[in-house]
């Protein structure tokens, strides 16, 4: 497996590089690349017979010709296929190479969707092969036309070459050794020879049937593998030494005892469970889980206390400048109001850290000196020059919104040769099949209960043009009680406008009503009231007052931005509007809502769209449900782990088979990796297994 490429019959050197180039460097690499999909040809139909929908034509093309659109700037490839039977409309968009490609005189196999456009039936952008290259390839490689393996695109090589190499080695094939420890209890496709024949089945085929067989095997080696990386990570963490933070049950109860509210059961097991975490010298690395106004910041300063208490620091990392303040001014706030219940009881010193911070150096000496017990700050805390005196314990609000490498930055922050421990929380509900897996090196705190009394958020979709008049009395309704609402909407103003969509070309944010026009218009609608304005692009300090003004209720509709996405925490704000809401994904939707319901009201969330026709899935299942838990696992269908959990930690998880929805195959993989890794040591006897998880074991550390 591990042999070079250019060892493979038929691969000359020009070949070698190609595939070098796009990182196919051993005999290992080429076999691992498996097929997309497969095409069953004699599943062609005639045209006569064609209905809508995905379909395989066998045909000839003629009368192909290119045009472009002005306005859209688009080229336009279209042909006529014809078979004995009749004559079908073919078009493609943009691939003007399409005009060029064809032989009139040869048959091709065509897969595409035929689909009614602009009043005609068309064949849709169809892939292409020429239908005697299908029918040799399948005698040359031993498969049947009804199962062809179709190669991705990113193959520098034609597909039938690639296809051609891979028959080469198809003698070889049965030398495959196993990659998995055979375990008491391992599932039956684990049995020895289980690579290679699964390999074997998903390249040459004998039918459809087959290939599954093989794809199952291979993804049960890949969940596998991801748990078993993450299982050893876990391990290599316990050998790190933290700083002990002993558990000071008294002085914890006055504190809980005088807080402004009685902690849920799920805070005090929380709570717990990361106090005698803390007291440990292997660093703790632990999520706490809970939705959003689920309570995890008290949760957080509890253990900050703990850590004061003990003469050691806690560094709290917040994604924005807005979040960092307001957990600094409530925390100062339930501080000062502890120390006056309690005279004498030594509570945190705390201070914080923005890029908006007037005299840095100033406090930065005092965080070195030791005589800050917990920053509080943004990225601003990650700068090299930011040194603590004894950082134990590292808190990350909103962890989904750091990087692995911002999480590093700041846990190198500790005393040499110690590890901090480690919080992270999230309200973005991390589904079950992924805490298995690539989140599988973490110790979790749930929060599955909100505080008492609160009231149910109601959700509805309004179509804007047909229904925004509904929505004007309900928010006068809700202002006469003395509440505040959030109207969110997108930035953009003219000339970000005109520049962006030159370059981003995705048209996604045209025709959404900008932040400032929308201000304007309900300051209009609602003069009694004062609107304000809130975005990202707004000076630290100029946001900083606006929250301050809305969280006082000097402000009673807040025009925002998402900058208000996470965290923002008002409870007399009880409506949200959630103007364009078609354009956010499912999570961020469900955040903003979480913006509203923080307090004993009845909360409501208007979704508007401008769309025609049936609401996308988000928006129905955001009238459906207000549990983010559910909405997560929605989501993980939908959109798929890697656009989830993607260009922030997980750019490089990227599972050819298996699937992070298919829980049983992870509930499996996950036992027997879990019984491997229990004697980490044996891993020294599968030298290829080890070397193929490194990659997995970078990428979920320090989750
Ligand atoms: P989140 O989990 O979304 O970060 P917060 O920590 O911001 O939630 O808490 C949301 C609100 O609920 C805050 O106003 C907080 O003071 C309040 N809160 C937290 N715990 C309780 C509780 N046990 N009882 C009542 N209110 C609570
Ligand atoms: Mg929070």
């Amino acid at each position: 497996m591990s042999a070079p490429i250019d060892t493979v019959k038929g691969v000359g050197p020009k070949t070698a590089a190609a595939l070098t180039r796009v990182g196919l460097r051993t005999v290992g690499d080429l076999i691992y690349c498996l097929p997309r999909v497969y095409e069953n040809y004699q599943a062609a139909v005639r045209i006569t017979d064609l209905r809508p929908g995905k379909v395989i034509i066998r045909g000839k093309i003629s009368d192909l010709r290119t045009r472009h659109t002005s306005r859209r700037r688009l080229t336009i490839t279209e042909g006529v296929i014809h078979d004995v039977t009749g004559a079908i409309r073919t078009v493609w968009f943009n691939q003007p190479y399409r005009a060029k490609q064809f032989d009139d005189k040869h048959e091709y196999f065509f897969t595409g969707k035929y689909e009614l456009k602009n009043g005609r039936y068309v064949l849709t952008s169809p892939s292409a092969v020429l239908a005697q290259d299908i029918e040799k390839t399948a005698s040359e490689s031993g498969t049947s036309s009804d199962c062809q393996p179709i190669y991705a695109a990113k193959n520098v090589l034609k597909p039938q070459f690639f296809q051609k190499i891979l028959s080469n080695l198809r003698p070889e094939f049965a030398k495959i050794p196993d990659l998995l420890p055979f375990i008491d209890g391992n599932p039956g496709y684990v049995k020895p020879g289980a690579r290679a024949e699964a390999l074997f089945a998903v390249h040459f085929p004998e039918n459809a049937a087959d290939a599954e067989k093989g794809r199952a095997y291979l993804a049960y080696e890949e969940i596998f593998e991801l748990i078993l990386a993450a299982k050893l990570n876990k391990h290599e963490n316990q050998r790190l030494k933290s700083i002990s933070l002993p558990f000071e049950a008294e002085f914890i109860q006055q504190i809980v005892k005088n807080l402004p509210f009685q902690l849920t059961g799920a805070q005090r097991r929380s709570t717990w469970e990361i106090l005698q975490a803390l007291e440990k010298t292997t660093p703790m690395n632990r999520l706490l889980q809970g939705d959003v106004g689920s309570g995890k910041t008290i949760v957080a300063a509890l253990a900050a206390a703990q850590t004061a208490r003990n003469g050691h620091q806690t560094a709290l990392l917040a994604p924005t400048a807005i979040l960092a303040t307001q957990h600094y001014e409530s925390l100062q706030k339930l501080f000062q109001g502890l120390e006056e219940a309690i005279p004498g009881l030594e509570l945190p010193q705390i201070a914080l850290l923005t890029g908006a911070t007037k005299q840095k150096p100033r406090l930065k000496k005092r965080i070195a000196y030791g005589e800050i017990d917990l920053v509080i700050g943004t990225h601003a805390l990650l700068t090299d020059d930011t040194e603590f005196n004894s950082l134990a314990f590292c808190i990350i609000d909103e962890q989904h919104r750091f990087g692995v490498n911002q999480r590093q930055k700041l846990l190198l922050k500790s005393p040499e040769g110690h590890a901090p421990h480690l919080l992270s929380m999230t309200a973005t509900p991390i589904p079950r099949s992924l805490q298995l897996t690539v989140f599988g090196d973490l110790d979790v705190s749930l929060l599955n209960e909100l505080p008492p009394g609160r009231q149910p958020i109601t959700t509805r979709i309004l179509n804007e043009t047909e229904q925004r008049d509904e929505l004007y009395p309900k928010m006068r309704e809700l202002l006469a009680k003395g509440q505040q609402i959030y109207w969110i909407c997108q930035l953009i103003d003219e000339s970000a406008k005109a520049s962006s969509s030159k370059t981003s070309g995705s048209g996604k944010t045209s025709g959404a009503t900008p932040v400032k026009r929308q201000a304007k218009k309900l300051q209009e609608l609602f003069p009694d009231y004062t609107v304000s304005l809130l975005h990202g692009k707004m000076k630290a300090d100029e946001k900083d007052q606006i929250m301050e003004d809305f969280a006082m209720n000097k402000i009673q509709i807040l025009v925002s931005t998402t900058v208000v996405e996470v965290g923002v925490n008002v409870p007399n704000a009880n409506m949200i509007i959630i103007q364009d809401s078609e354009n956010y994904g499912l999570a961020q939707l469900h955040q903003l809502r979480g913006r509203v319901g923080r307090g004993d009201q009845p909360a409501s969330c208007f979704l508007l769209t401008t769309g025609e026709g049936k609401p996308s899935r988000r928006l129905r299942e955001m009238e459906k449900s207000t549990d983010g838990f559910h909405l997560a696992e929605v989501d993980l269908k939908i959109r798929g782990p890697g656009e989830i959990y993607g260009a922030m930690q997980h750019g490089e998880l990227n599972l050819q088979v298996a699937s992070l929805t298919d829980t049983k195959l992870i509930a499996e993989a996950s036992h027997h990796a879990t019984e491997f890794a229990k004697h980490p040591e044996n891993l020294q006897n599968y030298p290829e297994l080890a070397s193929r998880i490194k990659k997995y074991q970078q990428l979920t550390t320090l989750n």
